[in-house]
């Protein structure tokens, strides 16, 4: 598989350290708010590459963080923690208002089919990883303290910015992208630790040995990522917003904590811009988000769709008219491949000598997504697959199941969700309901009584690891 790494600034070769396996970080949400359809373009992307990780044959060890503290709400280490923002703004403590957004959060990563990573971690629950890893920072002479907080000398650590290029890098120098704090012996220093202000008790805060207060956003995604990955990963991805500072500054203070490389690979999905090529941003007021889509009637698999549509290095122009083209799209993807299953099943025991494998298909989507997740073609070669008058039913729903390990489109059992606004017979739903009931209530015996007659009536359920319940009708 070749991918662009942004730091050799080249499509490259992915080979991980260990024949088979891939380390990958993905940067995970601040919740202080709800994700907007901008962010959730980015973990649809990471969603993509670790499936395409799969279908090549590695296991992936995926780590997620949780920002729960620390990410101020400029990055440049200034103005106030977004969370206790959040929880001003809604007169709740920043606690619950992490509680509720992380759930927020994965209830729109699972409604886009989003695969849950293999270990997701809360910033607030290794605060000790993070003092450990600070103090080695210390120790080694890579910090220096001013009066809000323990910084990073950038200038102590010469392979500065390599990530990020010149030109980023003197912008950051002459603290052109970062807030001026004329205590810091450079403007691209950054704060490992920040204490809390002098006479005032933050919520979340924890003690130091450089006194109260709380870790910087950089140094959370550093000790969690090397905690469970080790001090060298495979791949590190995030939005290309990151680049500049953040990840530059996880690269400055893992190296110069270990000596040795941080990422072998850093692969950075682009924005998704409203027409006015303005990046969809949550500061900018209105923003929208999956539940917004579904309420106006778009399944958050139509989202997904769209984002297929452009490769991760390009940026995409949201508009209604793509939505609503997208949907169309999948609608009748999902249509000739309906056409497939029921030619299949009316041909039943005789069509049993169609199974097999489309080689020509299946090696081109292959060809596709192993060069640097060219999906554009991919989805491409999967319409050519459904349009083929040739093909036999069977091998178009064998290639389908292939293909859609990486499209994550359910593309074979397009399910209805109930919440999505409840196409279904009343009497159908009714059953649901109860069934549901049931399992909640533990009565197991009645759940399954209502599951078969159900299935009776053709609706077929399939219920997901976060207590939702999932619904199609043959
Ligand atoms: P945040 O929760 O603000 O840390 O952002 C979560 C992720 O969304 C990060 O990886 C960002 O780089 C990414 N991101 C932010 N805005 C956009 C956007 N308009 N389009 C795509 N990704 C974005
Ligand atoms: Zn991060």
């Amino acid at each position: 598989m070749r991918i662009y790494n942004t730091l050799a600034r080249a499509k490259q070769e992915f080979k991980p350290l260990n024949k088979g396996a891939v380390s990958l970080y993905t940067c995970g949400p601040t919740v202080y708010n709800y994700a907007h359809i901008g962010n959730m373009r980015t973990y649809i992307f990471e969603d993509l590459l670790k499936r395409a990780l799969v279908l090549e044959g590695f296991k992936v060890s995926h780590v997620m963080n949780i920002t729960d503290v620390g990410h101020l709400q400029s990055d440049a280490d200034s103005g106030e923690d977004k969370m206790e923002r959040g929880a001003a703004r809604e007169g709740k403590t920043a606690w619950e208002i992490a509680e509720f957004y992380t759930k927020a959060f994965f209830d729109d990563f699972h409604a886009l089919n989003c695969v849950d990573p293999t270990r997701i971690c809360r910033a607030t629950e290794h605060i000790e990883a993070m003092i450990r890893l600070v103090k080695t920072l210390d120790e080694k002479g890579f910090a220096y303290r001013i009066s809000d907080g323990l910084y990073f000398d950038t200038s102590k650590f010469p392979a500065y910015g390599a990530l990020a290029g010149k030109a980023h890098i003197e912008g950051l120098r002459s603290g052109a992208r970062v807030e001026f704090n004329g205590e810091k012996r450079n403007p691209s220093d950054f704060a490992l630790w920040k204490f809390s202000p002098a006479g005032k008790k933050r919520q979340m805060e924890w003690p130091s040995p450089w006194g109260t207060g709380f870790p910087g956003w950089h140094i959370e995604c550093s000790a969690m990522a090397m905690q469970y990955l080790g001090e060298t990963l495979d791949m590190h991805c995030g939005g290309v917003d990151h680049i500049a500072v953040h990840h530059t500054n996880e690269i400055a203070q893992s190296e110069a904590a270990t000596g040795k490389p941080y990422v072998r690979y850093w692969v950075h999905g682009e924005f998704l811009v409203t027409k006015d090529s303005e990046k969809m941003a949550k500061s900018s007021g209105e923003f929208l988000t999956v539940p917004v889509l579904a309420k106006k009637g778009y399944s958050p698999l139509d989202y997904r769709y769209l984002c297929l549509g452009a490769h991760y290095k390009t940026q995409l122009v949201f508009s209604w008219d793509a939505l609503d083209f997208a949907r169309k799209s999948l609608s009748n993807l999902r249509a000739l491949i309906h056409a497939a299953q029921e030619k299949s099943r009316a041909a039943g025991v005789a069509g049993a000598g169609n199974q097999g494998w489309p080689a020509d298909h299946a090696v081109r989507f292959g060809a596709a997504v192993a060069d640097d997740l060219n999906l554009p073609k991919a989805v491409a070669v999967m319409w050519e697959a459904a349009k083929d008058k040739t093909l036999p039913p069977d091998q178009l729903l064998a290639f389908a199941a292939h293909a859609d390990s990486v499209l994550g489109l359910d593309l074979l059992a397009p399910e209805h969700k109930p919440a999505d606004g409840g196409q279904a017979p009343p009497e159908i739903m009714e059953l649901i309901e109860a069934r549901n009931a049931a399992r909640r209530e533990k009565n197991f015996a009645r759940a399954d009584e209502l599951r078969k007659a159900l299935l009776e009536k053709g609706v077929t359920l399939r219920d997901r690891p976060d207590g939702t319940t999932g619904w199609n009708i043959v």
